[in-house]
């Protein structure tokens, strides 16, 4: 039911490529890293891995395999009740790769484990200290499932040595159970950015919201409150896009101009950051942010 809505021009055009973008490429192949960035064809690869004006060189990488226990139905990753098991190796084995690589700014990030006890924190955390017992400069950004819940895991990767504690509450209180899979909600993310807060005051959270699911500008300002009176730090907007035909469709793209609104919006309330345009992902040139703003 209903047309597919065409891709507006600013959706189409070319990104340049950083310096390091070459020399990063040509020596993830043999280190066995899984990035997003390659994995999800992101658009920004060619600015996050050649680091732009500013050198900073950032990548995702994913743990824990490549199939989820959830089916949020904006996301194209492969879902399975029993993915296979983890990889005990990985946290040391991923570290090396990474710290090998050389990066300035690292995102590590994972599906849902609803199959492990722990959700994967002691896993993710592990790959935590590895790395930055290797690498103490890097800047090690996680990406966390909201693990049912359990602040006990939260607390774990809060606490494993990490700069910024992400987890994304992806859309509008009001459009949760449209858009992610029926088992997180927007209360159970905002208390995993509020544990992670509190047990580490000195680490960083971050969030990230996709515009163009049908939100209405008053649940956008709503969803930016609470989050603000949640402490979360650094914000993220972007454009949903369609991975595939069974996924959500698209309601609106989101003009250039409007998402300019809501990063000026965001400043305003006090968000340490807000990043916000079409083409803004989670990890975009966080590396970059983070240097510039919270680490000099
Ligand atoms: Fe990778 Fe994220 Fe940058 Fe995309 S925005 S290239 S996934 S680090
Ligand atoms: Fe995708 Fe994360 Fe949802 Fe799993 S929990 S389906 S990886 S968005």
């Amino acid at each position: 039911k209903g047309e597919r809505l065409r891709l507006p021009p600013w959706l189409k055009t070319e990104i340049p490529i950083g310096k390091n973008y070459n020399r990063l490429k040509n020596t993830l192949r043999d280190l066995n890293l899984h990035t997003v960035c390659e994995e999800a064809r992101c658009p920004n690869i060619g600015e996050c891995w050649g680091g732009g004006e500013y050198a900073t060189a950032t990548a995702t990488i994913m743990l824990m395999g490549d199939t989820c226990t959830r089916g949020c139905r904006f996301c194209s990753i492969k879902t399975a009740r029993r993915p296979p098991p983890l990889d005990p190796d990985e946290p040391y084995n991923t570290a090396k790769a990474i710290a090998a690589w050389g990066l300035d700014y690292v995102v590590l990030t994972s599906v849902d484990r609803d199959d492990i006890a722990d959700g994967g924190a002691e896993h993710f955390a592990k790959t935590v200290s590895n790395l930055k017992e290797r690498d103490s400069q890097i800047l090690v950004e996680c990406l966390t499932p909201d693990f049912r819940g359990d602040l006990a895991a939260v607390e774990k990767i809060a606490l494993s040595g990490l700069d910024v504690y992400a987890h994304n509450v992806e859309t509008v209180r009001e459009l949760q159970r449209f858009v992610r899979d029926p088992r997180a909600n927007f209360d159970q993310s905002l208390s995993v950015l509020k544990h992670a807060k509190k047990v580490k005051p000195t680490v960083l959270t971050k969030t990230s919201i996709m515009l163009g699911l049908g939100e209405t500008d008053q649940q956008i300002l709503n969803t930016l409150t609470e989050l603000r009176e949640a402490g979360v730090d650094c914000l993220t907007l972007g454009q949903y896009m369609q991975p595939t035909k069974r996924h959500l469709k698209v309601e609106e793209y989101v003009t250039p101009e409007r998402f300019a609104h809501w990063e000026k919006v965001g400043n305003d309330m006090g968000f340490m950051y807000t990043a916000s345009g079409p083409l803004v992902r989670s990890s975009y040139k966080a590396g970059e942010k983070h240097t510039l703003h919270s680490f000099n």
